[in-house]
């Protein structure tokens, strides 16, 4: 997709893979994307706004995901800041969102998802299977899951939201976010390399940021980039 967005694609322009060889996360790390299994999913965005608001937009993504998933679901998704949503407790999607820009303006931005649909535990990587989970596993009786539809549907329900984001500010959509969130309000451990320092999720800033409050009462504020949280 960085390819396509360096030579012109369109805002807009949506690529979907049946299987990802070199799928990532966070901070460098693997995403396990096996063929049939899941919805690996990148939208390329050429937002009018200033780089400093581009990670919002996987906020954005996360609301719009758990909509679209939420009505096949026997159990309601919960979003783990920044960029995951768990099933029953287990991660279920992820979602990284890069760009480019220069100095104040945004060239593009690709919101990469990886969305585990179809995977039974066994198909998992032995290290993901206690942290894992695909819909499959929990579906309401009666649901049809079907990748075309639930990937469409993904999509109608990303652009009011991320449109509504770009023309009238973020509360709209933060408001969905902090609602759906279950890292808000829990005790938690932020790993920064070696360090790992317990702390209490306050409050997510406008800007896609994590407020937290240490254990000395003081409160500081973490980036998606630098941060893993695991709960307490
Ligand atoms: P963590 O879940 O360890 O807190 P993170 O949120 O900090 O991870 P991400 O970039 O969101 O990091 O995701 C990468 C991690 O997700 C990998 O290190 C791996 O543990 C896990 N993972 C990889 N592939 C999948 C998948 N298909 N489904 C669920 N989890 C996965």
């Amino acid at each position: 997709m960085k390819a396509l967005a360096n030579a012109g694609a369109p805002h807009g322009t949506v690529v979907i893979a049946n299987e990802q060889t070199k799928g990532r996360g966070r901070l460098g790390r693997e995403w396990a994307s096996t063929a049939d299994k899941g919805i690996w999913m990148s939208v390329l965005l050429r937002p009018d706004i200033h780089p400093s608001r581009v990670q919002s937009i996987t906020l954005a993504a996360a609301v719009a995901v758990c909509r679209a998933i939420e009505p096949v679901l026997a159990e309601k998704p919960g979003i783990k800041w920044p960029n995951d949503i768990l099933v029953a407790g287990r991660k279920a999607c992820g979602i990284l969102t890069e760009l480019s820009a220069e100095v104040e303006k945004v060239a593009w931005v690709i919101v990469g998802m990886g969305l585990n649909t179809h995977f039974k535990p066994d198909d998992f990587p032995e290290e993901l299977r206690s942290k894992a989970t695909s819909l499959s596993q929990h579906l309401v009786r009666g649901a049809v899951l079907d990748r075309t539809w639930l990937a469409a549907e993904i999509l109608n329900q990303f652009e009011p939201v991320y449109e509504g984001f770009v023309r009238n500010g973020p509360e709209a959509m933060l408001a969905e976010w902090k609602e759906r969130s279950v890292t808000l309000g829990k005790r938690v451990e932020l790993i920064h390399g070696q360090e790992t320092v317990p702390a209490l999720a306050l409050d997510v800033g406008e800007d896609g940021r994590l407020v937290v409050q240490l254990e000395d009462g003081s409160t500081r504020e973490v980036f998606s980039g630098e941060i893993s949280l695991r709960y307490e």
